[in-house]
């Protein structure tokens, strides 16, 4: 059975109150992505940046799995073959919604990692400056999220999986954030129909064969159904 690998991005949880990158208004608006998005941003304003993604993380926690969540977690239990669900959100939504197995490839909020032994372990709601890795004992506590320059997590079981796609769908992302937005020419040329799910086109829209366009808890439960049907 058709092996299908989804892509989802900020747009997916903009319906459940998750402000997306480019939003007016959003968290991020507030913030240059250098000063909150970056390792030397980190190095520079430790504090400033565990406020940003305590506030953030404060956000997650009490925001709701919306029916996009949900239609993608249906997806994966009733579809007969592989659905290998890839996330660029640093939320737990698709968790929440029943999904199995995402792949965060840009981190979670709700981990916490250490800048030197590169131990993981739970985030506390609040993180502090100086926060310390129960490992190694050195002050180098960070969010567990991917910054700009850094190596996003799980590519080669990505690649991977993109290599025997019989079906690719970017949900709810911008296209403009690599490697990420390489993955339909990947998908693409490993012979898989290629979707696009968005609000409006995407800067990267030329290279995918379908496109659905309208809010995400509108157009995935209507995807997923017409993909359940074909089964
Ligand atoms: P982006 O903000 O660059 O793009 C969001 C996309 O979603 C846009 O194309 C927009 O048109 C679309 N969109 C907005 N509302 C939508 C809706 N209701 N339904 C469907 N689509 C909608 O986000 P990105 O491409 O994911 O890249 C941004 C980066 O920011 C990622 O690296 C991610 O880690 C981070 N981020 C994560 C979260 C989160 O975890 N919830 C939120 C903001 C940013
Ligand atoms: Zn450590």
């Amino acid at each position: 059975m058709k092996k299908i690998v989804i892509l989802t991005g900020a747009g997916i949880s903009a319906e459940s109150g998750l402000g997306t990158f480019r939003d007016e208004g959003g968290l991020w608006s507030h913030h240059r992505l250098e000063d909150v998005a970056t390792p030397e941003g980190f190095a520079r304003d430790p504090a400033l940046v565990h406020r940003f993604y305590n506030a953030r993380r404060e956000q997650a926690a009490t925001a709701l799995p919306n029916a996009a969540h949900q239609a993608l977690a249906r997806l994966q239990t009733s579809w007969p073959g592989e659905v290998i669900l890839i996330t660029q959100n640093v939320d737990s939504l698709h968790e929440a919604a029943g999904a199995q197995m995402v792949l965060h490839m840009h981190g979670n909020l709700a981990g916490a990692l250490c800048g030197v032994c590169d131990h993981r372990w739970t985030s506390p709601p609040q993180m502090q400056v100086g926060e310390t890795c129960p490992r190694c004992s050195v002050p180098a506590g960070r969010p567990d999220v991917v910054w700009f320059g850094e190596i996003p997590y799980h590519m080669d079981t990505i690649y991977a999986h993109l290599s025997k796609a019989d079906l690719f769908a970017a949900i709810g992302t911008s296209g403009q954030v690599y490697p990420a937005a390489a993955f339909v020419q990947q998908a693409a040329f490993a012979g898989a129909h290629t979707v696009e799910i968005n609000l409006d086109p995407s800067s990267i829209v030329p290279d995918f064969e379908e496109t659905r366009f309208g809010p995400a808890t509108q157009t995935v439960p209507v995807w997923v159904k017409d993909l359940l049907q074909t089964i």
